[in-house]
């Protein structure tokens, strides 16, 4: 049974969203993300598909009402749609409003009618550019092709696609408005990203960085972009592009910090519970679901965990640093973006 009151932390913010990253692993390398010779982590540090299960239903009986899988790549898991499917029984009851996934799209041709039947009704592929040298060139070896065909199946069976793109000064800075047109063309919203300072070993990300009111004001300079009202609780800011006709989100945590309407927490591919993706702060649910914890104890770890919920990141790029800022060791690929 449904448990009450919600999650709410100290800040009175009301925890419904959670991201649950299912592997470290990806068939891509994007450069802002990995190192090209990324070690991953031994299977047996992952969370089991029965251990991702019990850990689900268990946020969703504590009033998590949204779950997005992610990863690595979690299409590149064996067994992740059988997993999804039994998941998606939740929404199918009405216990879960909604489960989403987060892929590079390389699989997705194939996976597209499996996620539909499990459920998921929206997904989020993400695209850095539509020249297929400069994607194999950021992805360190992608193929273009197999996401736009992967987006295509997604559309055909009646997914709801949204493009995140990581915009990328040297990379993909002038390509930006091609990809909004793109998205918009096909009836997808698209957001753009600033590059996150996570894992230590990633360089030259100081050079790749571009703030997104730069971004905004070089599209302004010949779209007509008014902004929305439209809130998803998550860190995206929308806007109108008139001449395109669709929705444009920016998610900028660098240059303006969305924490205050923060609706989320992060499980690391190894059951770690991140409050905050820009802290280290976080409670080991994996030890707890080994030892065989109770709901109860569970329950308990979580609201200590949400406790400790921090008011907001203190994310920096650049040598002006202050004191507090922090780059977190782990990269988005553990935490799952
Ligand atoms: N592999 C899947 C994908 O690429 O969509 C899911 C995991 S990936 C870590 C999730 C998102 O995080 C992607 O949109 C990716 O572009 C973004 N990402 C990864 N590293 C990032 C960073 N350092 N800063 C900003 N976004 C990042
Ligand atoms: Fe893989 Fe996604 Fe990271 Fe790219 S952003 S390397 S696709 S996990």
């Amino acid at each position: 049974m449904r448990s009450e009151p919600a999650l709410i932390d100290a800040y009175h913010r009301r925890i419904s969203y959670v991201r649950i990253s299912v592997t470290d692993r990806c068939d891509l390398r994007c450069t802002y993300c990995m190192s090209e010779r990324q070690t991953f982590l031994p299977r047996e540090n992952l969370l089991s598909f029965e251990e991702l299960e019990r850990l689900s239903l268990f946020l969703i009986d504590q009033g998590v009402t949204r779950l997005r899988i992610t990863g690595g790549e979690p299409l590149v898991r064996r067994g992740i749609l059988d997993f999804l499917k039994r998941l998606g029984a939740q929404v199918h009851e009405g216990r879960l409003k909604e489960l989403t996934l987060t892929t590079n799209g390389t699989l997705l041709a194939e996976a597209a009618p499996h996620l539909a039947q499990a459920g998921i009704r929206r997904i989020n592929v993400s695209l850095d550019s539509l020249d297929a040298g400069t994607f194999r060139r950021i992805t360190r070896g992608g193929d273009l092709k197999k996401v736009l065909d992967g987006i295509d199946a997604a559309q055909k069976v009646g997914l709801k696609v949204k493009l995140n793109t990581v915009a990328l000064q040297q990379d993909n800075r002038g390509h930006l408005p091609e990809m909004i047109r793109f998205a918009h063309a096909h009836g997808m919203d698209i957001s753009l990203i600033e590059t996150m300072p996570m894992g230590e070993e990633i360089v030259g990300r100081e050079d790749q960085f571009v703030s997104l009111h730069d971004v905004m004001a070089d599209l302004q300079s010949f779209w007509d972009i008014t902004p929305l009202s439209d809130t998803t609780g998550g860190p995206s800011r929308y806007y109108h592009v008139a001449e395109t006709g669709g929705r444009l989100g920016l998610i900028t945590p660098l240059s303006h910090n969305f924490c205050d309407t923060c609706n989320r927490v992060r499980i690391t591919c190894t059951g770690q519970l991140y409050m905050c993706l820009g802290q280290e702060d976080h409670v080991d649910l994996r030890a707890a679901l080994r030892a065989d914890a109770s709901n109860a104890a569970l329950a308990a770890a979580l609201s200590e965990a949400l406790r400790h919920k921090p008011k907001a990141h203190d994310f920096f790029i650049g040598a002006q640093a202050p004191q507090t800022a922090y780059t977190p060791r782990r990269t988005m690929s553990v935490t799952g973006g």
